[in-house]
């Protein structure tokens, strides 16, 4: 398999100033570099975990896929207002306001072994707060899985003791 680093398109100042942008279209559009980014984001977990959970909403693409390859339901962490049953709800601080992540209450029995999926780990507020709105649950997170690490940013140690995999590093 060619570099996973090659299908990441790097677009500067979008979507403002400053941000490097990750943009994962240009490996999705190449079905067999999507199925290996999917194969080695399920292999390790194989037998290891009863459910995978995505967040809203790049976290949808290849959480689905990985829980289709472990064999294991899939499951939302969605934008407030868009889960239709009832929900537990998180909201947590942005650079600039606040956001809300939520969870149907039924999503997962107390005790199951999830794995988080989303595309890319950059500060961690997300995954902190997907994961303190899992603690709702009770349920176990046996690791948050990312298709792209910012390893400038401490977002991997923002996660502890919830252990990290990523598949792709930028340092910048
Ligand atoms: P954070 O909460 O800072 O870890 O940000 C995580 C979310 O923001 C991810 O789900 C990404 O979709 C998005 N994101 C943050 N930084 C970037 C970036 N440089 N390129 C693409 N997406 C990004």
């Amino acid at each position: 398999m060619s570099d996973l680093k090659s299908h990441i398109r790097e677009v500067p100042d979008f979507p403002k100033p400053g941000i490097s942008f990750k943009d994962i279209t240009p490996l999705l559009a190449d079905p067999k570099v999507f199925a290996e980014v999917t194969r080695q984001l399920a292999d390790p977990f194989r037998g290891k975990v009863d459910g995978v959970v995505g967040i809203e909403s790049r976290g949808f693409i290849f959480g689905a896929p990985v829980a289709l390859a472990l064999g294991v339901g899939f499951h939302l962490i969605r934008k407030p207002g868009k889960l239709p049953s009832e929900t537990h709800a998180i909201t947590y601080d942005l650079e600039y306001g606040s956001d809300t992540l939520e969870i149907h209450k039924d999503a997962f029995a107390p005790g199951s072994r999830v794995l988080m999926v989303d595309d890319l780990l950059a500060t961690g507020g997300t995954a902190r707060a997907a994961i303190e709105l899992l603690g709702k649950l009770e349920v176990e997170v046996v690791t948050a899985a990312f298709v792209i690490e910012l390893t400038a940013l401490p977002g991997r140690k923002i996660l502890e003791p919830v252990p990290v995999l990523s598949l792709i590093g930028y340092d910048d």
